[in-house]
């Protein structure tokens, strides 16, 4: 039996009141386990985005729980949230969320609490294919899917739990798209790594361990992938 990570327990997040209320999670619920690559699928709008975000302690929920190692991150105050955020979450963004004044190799040095952590952040850029002069470039120097790389790489490099990734590929054109999937899916097959995808293309599904198709706030249906496509050969 695989290990549960994370638990989702009846997550509401409601916006407005009245006629204008807005139910961008109605009732969800599922677990997330260790060492899977599991795809949060849905039309936009659907509340993948919000979903992701209360999972990253980014966002709080109007009820439910979110339990980590059996840990309701709910309850947190402030404090314990950006700890939270910091120690156990790694976040992908679609447009990367550099910070552009630093170079590849001090925006991912950032993520980490020790001085010492030049060595560390050196390695993980090389693993997402960005060694040498690469590192010391910045953002405004590299094409999107190397910023998308340093962004894994600042993900990667503090061990989180579990990485979440917001339509990674949102921004990236096919080509480029597909080899940040295989690094991403590279990183789960070698590294045992736990990663949640949000996506609303639909082939990106194929190479998830497991897929769980949103609508409207709602939980429409989860289908498990017995055999993962790997993702050098997702067309879409
Ligand atoms: P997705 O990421 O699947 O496109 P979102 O999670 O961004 O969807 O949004 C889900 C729903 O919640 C949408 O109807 C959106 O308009 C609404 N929503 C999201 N954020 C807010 C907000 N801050 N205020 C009001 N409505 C919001
Ligand atoms: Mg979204």
């Amino acid at each position: 039996m695989a290990e549960k990570l994370l638990e989702i327990r009846n997550l509401k997040k409601y916006y407005g009141k009245g006629d204008s209320e807005v139910k961008a999670l109605d009732d969800v619920s599922f677990d997330v386990y260790k060492g899977e690559m599991l795809v949060l699928l849905g039309n936009s709008g659907c509340g993948k985005s919000t979903l992701l975000n209360i999972i990253g302690g980014m966002d709080s929920p109007t009820s439910g729980q979110v339990l980590l190692n059996g840990t309701d991150i709910t309850s947190y105050k402030d404090r314990e949230l950006t700890d939270y955020r910091k120690e156990k979450i790694g976040f992908i963004f679609q447009f990367y969320n550099l910070l552009p004044d630093l170079t590849a190799l001090e925006n991912v040095r950032m993520s980490l609490p020790k001085k010492d952590s030049e060595h560390l952040s050196e390695k993980t850029l090389e693993l997402v294919g960005l060694g040498d002069q690469k590192m010391h470039q910045y953002p405004s120097q590299m094409s999107g899917g190397e910023q998308q790389r340093v962004s894994i790489a600042r993900a990667l490099v503090k061990n989180a739990e579990i990485i979440l990734c917001d339509e990674p590929t949102g921004a990236l054109d096919d080509k480029t798209g597909r080899k940040i999937l295989e690094l991403l899916q590279d990183i789960v097959r070698k590294q045992g790594q736990t990663m949640v995808i949000v996506t609303h293309t639909t082939p990106i599904a194929s190479m998830a361990n497991r897929v769980i198709t949103l609508r409207d706030g709602k939980i429409q249906k989860e289908v498990v992938n017995e055999h993962p496509v790997d993702a050098k050969d997702i067309v879409w």
